[in-house]
């Protein structure tokens, strides 16, 4: 029963934590006007410890507490590898990373960090498993966090020399549960059966348990130490049981958590099991650092990852967002390789979140480009751009995509001078009726009759 008794303890500890932030409602209270709140607009984030991560070159910055989510990603390549390891996480820093996690099975990769720490632009994680040297080795070279497997590096002594060397240069150490490797695979079916009762009718009760059970255990050994420098995941392949993982965890530990649904797949469906989990989880308010994982480019995980965030508020946008039509019968421009081409131009020339949208027709076009700062909506191989509601241009289909550019460009410009406003309207697009005549549009977008000027018209 003493995985009982652990779940109690667990539980007991994020209370007391709460309670020295004071009691629920209070806290409650205070998140509402705290930087929390105002970053996640709607969204209350769970309240955590927070850990520090980085030095005096790359910059630090916090894990939990008050922190932005950090998007995290790793390398694909091998670490020893010193000049593309460099490249590689460079290159993710550059497209929003905010950490990077490198693996480090060898000595010389370990010993290759000494060179690779010193040229790289965002935190570095090492990721250790089964050798508990490696841990120490990335210390002694400056690394910026580890993690540690409780499921191939359980031995007391050894994690408790990891624990010292980290306390020692400040340095947080991630414990990562995942459902694959979190205990003996010997032990695994007898301790599923003795825990699966503690989460009885639940899709994967015992795994569920496991997961909580090994934490437990494994965090007894850095309370023991005085150490708080934490991280927890809990990742596994299952949407579902990431969800219930990361909310049973958060409602026992007062310590951030980095969430990831593990080998997630190609990006084709890994994206949709991602933003389930991701997207369930940090709509409750719960995960303080996102890494996703895909069976592709790992650029991607960055991408995907920065916009859940975008998605759910809980960060600034960055570049534009594009808001484009599924297309149906009524298309009668290539809107695909239009989307696709302004997509392509719009994320290498713009930086500012102007909201851009492509649309197929007249018919839904102006409706649903409502609150663009940029729209296009096409017709007959042609298409009519508006800029604010206010209609700049009606051009063949072949212009489409510079007249569009040309016109993000201005009023990314005219924003930069503080001549015009994000989101702001100025005319509003009144949408055709689509009854009678109006067919594919053309006729309307001909004699100018799409749009009709209702606020500070000419
Ligand atoms: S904007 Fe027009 S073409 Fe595109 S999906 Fe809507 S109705 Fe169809």
């Amino acid at each position: 029963m003493s995985e009982r008794r652990n779940f109690r303890n667990g539980t007991q500890a994020a209370i007391a934590f709460m309670a020295s932030e004071g009691n629920g409602e209070s806290r409650v209270g205070r998140a509402q006007t705290s930087t929390l709140a105002t970053l996640a607009q709607m969204i209350e984030r769970r309240r955590t410890r927070k850990v520090m991560v980085g030095d005096d070159r790359v910059g630090r910055f916090g894990i939990g507490g008050d922190a932005r989510v950090a998007v995290q990603t790793m390398t694909a390549g091998y670490t020893h590898d010193i000049d593309a390891c460099v490249a590689e996480i460079n290159r993710y820093a550059d497209a929003g990373a905010d950490i990077v996690r490198v693996a480090v099975p060898e000595r010389k990769d370990t010993e290759a960090l000494k060179q690779i720490i010193p040229q790289v632009k965002v935190p570095l994680v090492a990721d250790v498993h089964f050798h508990f040297q490696r841990a120490l080795e990335a210390v002694e070279a400056g690394i910026h966090k580890i993690r540690l497997n409780p499921g191939n590096i359980s031995d007391r002594d050894q994690v408790n020399k990891v624990i010292d060397a980290c306390k020692e240069r400040g340095i947080p150490i991630r414990i990562g549960v995942n459902e694959g490797s979190i205990i003996e695979r010997k032990d695994k079916q007898r301790r599923a059966e003795e825990l699966g009762m503690y989460f009885e009718g639940h899709k994967s009760g015992h795994l569920l348990a496991l997961m909580v059970a090994k934490l437990e255990e494994y965090l007894d050994i850095f309370h023991a130490r005085g150490f708080e420098d934490i991280v927890i995941s809990a990742k596994s392949m299952d949407a579902q049981l990431c969800i219930d993982a990361y909310t049973e965890i958060a409602k026992r530990f007062p310590y951030p958590l980095h969430l990831g649904v593990t080998h997630a797949g190609p990006k084709s469906t890994g994206t949709i099991r991602t933003a389930v989990a991701l997207g369930t989880l940090l709509a409750n308010g719960i995960g303080d650092t996102i890494r996703i994982s895909y069976a592709s480019d790992h650029i991607d995980e960055v991408k995907d990852g920065l916009e859940i965030l975008y998605c759910l508020g809980l960060r600034t946008r960055k570049g534009v967002e594009l808001i484009a039509c599924p297309t149906c019968g009524r298309i009668q421009v290539d809107l695909f390789s239009l989307v696709k081409e302004v997509e392509r131009k719009l994320d290498k020339e713009i930086t500012l979140p102007i909201k851009v949208a492509v649309m197929g027709c007249v018919v839904n076009g102006p409706g649903e480009a409502e609150g663009a700062d940029v729209a296009v909506f096409a017709g007959d191989r042609r298409g009519i751009i508006y800029v604010q509601g206010q209609r700049v241009a009606n051009v063949p289909e072949e212009e489409i995509l510079p007249r569009l550019l040309q016109e993000c460009k201005e009023f990314e410009a005219k924003v930069n001078r503080g001549e015009a406003k994000l989101g702001e309207k100025i005319v509003e697009i009144v949408p055709p009726d689509p009854i009678g005549e109006l067919g594919s549009g053309v006729d309307r977008i001909r004699k100018g009759l799409v749009e009709k000027v209702t606020v500070g018209g000419q």
